[in-house]
């Protein structure tokens, strides 16, 4: 199978360049094709702005989405940010790999995912009707594919609990792993997070390493979070709220886009 992974670490001799190894190669043993995009080592450009969209007129004032759309459907879109759409298409699993800064990812990567998540490609797709709300969360361009984060966090696994302080890492991903990996398609698989990463010395660095070795040998087996898939009945349409009696009774936030209970959906 062939493996993406997005790294966007600053350091090469950091933890997570030295995880980044242990991966690649786990991979590579396993018989995957493996290709890596190093933002910083590539001077990844993070901002979207008018370079992003090099046929639109001097003049002519930037309206984002619709630039995104002309410049994707027209195959105008920057040389940097076509090659890393033809290794997502061309990846069947995609790794995001960063630490932890202020609660996500570093603006390199945020800006990976602004200028490689084109509308028409991972956004904007898809019918809109009292049937369906377009091609998105769980179905898309990038559906059928699979994706994890590998995360390093300063704080302690306690302080990301479900009492802990921080709020729990679930939540915390939910962002990247809902909003950004599943909204095109993506099978998202739980995060591997390396805990109290500040901290690490060679004493952790052998169960961490296996553990992550696994991970990489269970790429394609492990069970994905199990979403909830938005077209497929668990959702009123236009409104698109969870349909009343899916969910613990006066529950709220991101846990409920989890389908613990099996939902309506047939999976
Ligand atoms: P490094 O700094 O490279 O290394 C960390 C430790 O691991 C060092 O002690 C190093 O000696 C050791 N190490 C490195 N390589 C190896 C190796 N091969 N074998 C054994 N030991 C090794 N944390 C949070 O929890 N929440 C936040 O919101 C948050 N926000 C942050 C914001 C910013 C701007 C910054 C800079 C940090 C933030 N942190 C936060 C902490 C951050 O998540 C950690 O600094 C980061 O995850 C550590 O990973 P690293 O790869 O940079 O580690």
């Amino acid at each position: 199978m062939k493996v993406l992974i997005v790294y966007a670490h600053p350091e090469p001799r950091s933890l997570n360049g030295a995880l980044r190894e242990i991966a690649v190669k786990e991979l590579m043993a396993q018989g995957h094709e493996v290709q890596v995009s190093d933002l910083y080592a590539d001077g990844w450009k993070s901002q979207v702005d008018r370079a992003d969209f090099p046929s639109l007129a001097r003049d002519e004032r930037l309206i984002t989405v619709a630039a995104s759309k002309k410049a994707f459907e027209a195959g105008t879109l920057t040389s940097d940010v076509k090659a890393e759409i033809e290794k997502l298409l061309w990846a069947d699993a995609l790794i995001l790999q960063f630490p932890l800064w202020w609660f996500t990812m570093p603006a390199i990567l945020k800006g990976w995912v602004d200028r490689v998540f084109a509308y028409g490609f991972a956004y904007g797709v898809g019918e809109h009707s009292d049937r369906r709300w377009g091609d998105r969360y769980g179905e898309g361009t990038l559906a059928g594919k699979r994706a994890m984060l590998i995360v390093t966090a300063g704080g302690w696994e306690e302080h990301y609990a479900a009492r802990g302080v921080n709020g729990p890492i679930d939540d915390l991903l939910f962002p990247i792993n809902h909003g950004i990996l599943y909204y095109p398609g993506y099978d998202v698989l739980p995060p591997f997070v390396v805990y109290r990463a500040d901290g690490f010395d060679e004493s952790r660095l052998g169960p961490v390493a296996e553990h992550l070795r696994k991970r990489m040998r269970t790429l394609f087996t492990t069970r994905p979070i199990p979403y909830r898939q938005q077209n497929a009945g668990d959702y009123l349409i236009p409104s698109m709220q969870l349909r009343p009696g899916l969910g613990d009774p006066g529950a709220t936030g991101f846990g409920l886009h989890v389908d613990n209970e099996g939902g309506v959906n047939e999976r």
